[in-house]
């Protein structure tokens, strides 16, 4: 059922704002697609209050949504420009995908837990963004029928950088990865060269579920 989104949620939401810039976000689009989406609607009711807190927390299938924080670092280094097609690992809530959806891009994402896939296909909130392509599969492998991409953006802890991410990558293309396990990974931005080498950048430490082999079903 549609929830309401009140001046109450609004004014948390732009105190959110407040925050993200005070921890260092710059890139006023992506504040503004922050300020836009209603991250409640995203959280179990049990947590409705805290929803603008800047936390992750848990949804179904044992995943979390992420921090506010992190999402609007990673969609910053993206680099988002006009027409950009963007890969995303680990729809979980699908809220990273909203906020790059609300920024106007097309957003092809992919979850590997069927029973989180599915219970993201009930929310109502999606029907406003037609840009976002769901799937349910196994981001080690990409959609390669769909690539390549301008941008692909990994949401979930991966032991490695995955070779057919890279294949899906443009030339002069972005990957933001978070890399490494035990629940601590460097953030890393890799650009792909002319000659197909990559560049890369740390962006520091952060803490993901793990990015797993395959898909699970149950
Ligand atoms: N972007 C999400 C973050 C969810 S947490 C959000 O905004 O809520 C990371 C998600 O990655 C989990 O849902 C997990 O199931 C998923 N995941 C882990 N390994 C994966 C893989 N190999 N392919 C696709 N999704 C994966």
């Amino acid at each position: 059922m549609p929830k309401d989104d009140n001046y109450l949620h609004k004014g948390l939401r732009k105190q959110l704002v407040q925050v993200l810039r005070d921890k260092g976000i710059k890139d006023e689009r992506v504040l503004a697609a922050i300020e836009a989406i209603p991250r409640h609607f995203f959280l179990d009711p049990a947590f409705e209050r805290q929803s603008y807190e800047d936390r992750a927390f848990p949804i179904t299938a044992g995943q979390t949504i992420s921090m506010p924080y992190t999402v609007a670092r990673q969609t910053e280094l993206l680099e988002l420009k006009k027409f950009d097609k963007v890969l995303e690992i680990g729809t979980g809530s699908a809220y990273q995908a909203c906020v790059i959806a609300q920024l106007g891009y097309t957003l092809f994402t992919i979850e590997r837990q069927r029973a989180l896939y599915d219970y993201v296909g009930q929310f109502f909130f999606l029907k406003n963004f037609p840009n976002i392509k769901r799937f349910y599969g196994d981001g080690f492998e990409g959609l390669p029928s769909y690539g390549p991409f301008d941008k692909i953006l990994i949401t979930c802890g991966a032991p490695f950088i995955p070779p057919k991410l890279v294949e899906q990558l443009k030339t002069g293309g972005i990957m933001v990865i978070p890399v490494g396990d035990d629940g601590k990974q460097q953030m890393l931005r890799i650009t792909k060269q002319a000659d197909g080498s990559l560049t890369e950048e740390n962006m520091g430490a952060f803490s993901f579920v793990p990015m797993l082999q395959g898909k699970n079903n149950r």
